[in-house]
């Protein structure tokens, strides 16, 4: 999937999203809660935006 970006996740994929951020740019993103928006990689709604 491509990183260019901030990717939004939910509780249950928050880990993944970490873990594909750190493997793309060897660094630990920033989180920030979200208030609207859906899952990269499911259809839940989205609780944190990932991204730099
Ligand atoms: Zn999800």
């Amino acid at each position: 999937m491509a990183l260019d970006k901030n990717m939004l996740c939910c509780q249950q994929h928050v880990d993944v999203a970490i873990d594909d951020y750190i493997n793309e740019y060897e660094t630990f993103p920033n989180m920030d809660k979200v208030e609207s928006g859906k899952c990269d990689y499911c259809e839940n709604k989205a609780e944190y935006v990932i991204g730099n």
